[in-house]
């Protein structure tokens, strides 16, 4: 079978985007799938410019950045990448190959397979309002992917969380004038001193209030009509009423699972031979759910699918040794 991998990671997160480095390090031939159209898991989706400190050799690192190195060093080894895919289905071959099924019905084969999924996948509650489609991805936005974007427009936020209310006070120094619309009371799972510095900024503040309706030409949205007859006069929307997740069905793969998770053994084994799994998919005593341990599990990972394909290979490698970067 030509389009026979060594090792098909599932989830292009931190944690798969390595895998797949340390993968092709080792002479496997490898395919990362992802369901979002970028790469970078939740670090991506979450926190894009939020400063990390906890990466072994970043004393502090942007996610956007963090990303964009794990992705540099990932495609250096010139994994095959597919965007866009949902893995449903993963089915044990008579040879002991395993044949992978998307969502889009395309069909994908490995010798091993390294889960990297996360917890499964995530996609943001969509707005709850007529005509808003003309206007989704152009001026309607469900995450801040480069606050400079912002810079002098006038921009609504909605929502009622910590989300909106982090998003409005980052927002605050940038654009020209932030409105946060909240339908109810509180902001929920906030931080007081969040609220405080909120009701201390610019930021217009419109609690218990709802949006009635968008009006703007076909391709531009021009105003946010609020329920109590306020017209906003606005340039950008940003929307975070909550993520729909939707939890994968590891079970279903025929996989042992414990609150959603995989247990695995030290070499990242599951309980289907050939089958690994590393990051936040993974499960064990004291684990921690942090990039860092992604990292280190993605190596034992490796080598565990290594070690199942050829008994004979070295249990691990040092990349001084056999790898140059061209
Ligand atoms: C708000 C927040 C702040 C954090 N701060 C820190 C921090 O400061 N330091 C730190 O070390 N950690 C932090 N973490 C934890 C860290 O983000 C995670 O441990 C890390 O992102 C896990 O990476 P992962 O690649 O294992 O999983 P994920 O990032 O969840 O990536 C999994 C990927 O798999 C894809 N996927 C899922 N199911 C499928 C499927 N069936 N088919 C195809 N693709 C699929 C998803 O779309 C996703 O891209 C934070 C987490 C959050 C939420």
């Amino acid at each position: 079978m030509s389009d026979l991998y060594d090792v098909t990671i599932i989830g292009g997160g931190t944690t798969g985007l390595y895998t797949a480095f340390y993968s092709g390090m080792r002479g496997l031939k490898t395919k990362v799938i992802e369901y979002q159209p970028g790469l970078g898991g939740k670090v991506s989706f979450f926190y894009p410019e939020k400063e990390i400190y906890d990466v072994g050799g970043f004393p502090g690192v942007s996610g956007d950045d963090l990303v964009a190195k794990v992705g540099e060093q990932a495609l250096s080894v010139d994994p095959t990448i597919v965007m866009e895919e949902k893995i449903q289905a993963i089915e044990k071959l008579e040879d002991g190959s395993f044949e992978l099924t998307s969502t889009k019905g395309a069909k994908h084969y490995s010798k091993t397979v390294i889960i990297a999924s996360g917890l499964g996948t995530f996609d943001m509650q969509p707005l709850n309002l007529k005509g808003k489609e003309k206007y989704e991805g152009k001026q309607i936005h469900y995450t801040i992917q480069h606050l400079k974007q912002y810079a002098g427009k006038k921009t609504v936020v909605i929502s009622d969380s910590r989300v909106g209310v982090d998003w409005a006070l980052a927002l605050e120094n940038i654009a020209s004038e932030v409105h946060i619309i909240n339908r109810g009371s509180e902001f929920k799972s906030v931080y007081e001193h969040d609220v405080e510095k909120l009701e201390l900024s610019s930021v217009q503040i419109h609690r218990e209030t709802k949006v009635a309706e968008l009006t703007g030409t076909a391709n531009e949205l021009k105003e946010v009509v609020l329920d109590n007859g306020l017209s906003l006069s606005i340039d950008d929307v940003l929307v975070y009423e909550g993520l729909k997740i939707e939890k994968s069905l590891y079970d279903q793969w025929g996989l042992t699972t414990e609150k959603g998770r995989i247990p695995v053994g030290s070499n990242m084994s599951t309980n289907v031979e050939g089958i690994f799994a590393a990051g936040d998919a993974a499960i064990y005593p004291h684990k921690t759910m942090l990039i860092g341990s992604g990292f280190s599990e993605a190596m034992n990972a490796v080598n565990g699918a290594k070690s199942w394909i050829d008994p004979k290979a070295k249990s691990q490698v040092y990349s001084t040794v056999i790898y140059k970067h061209s």
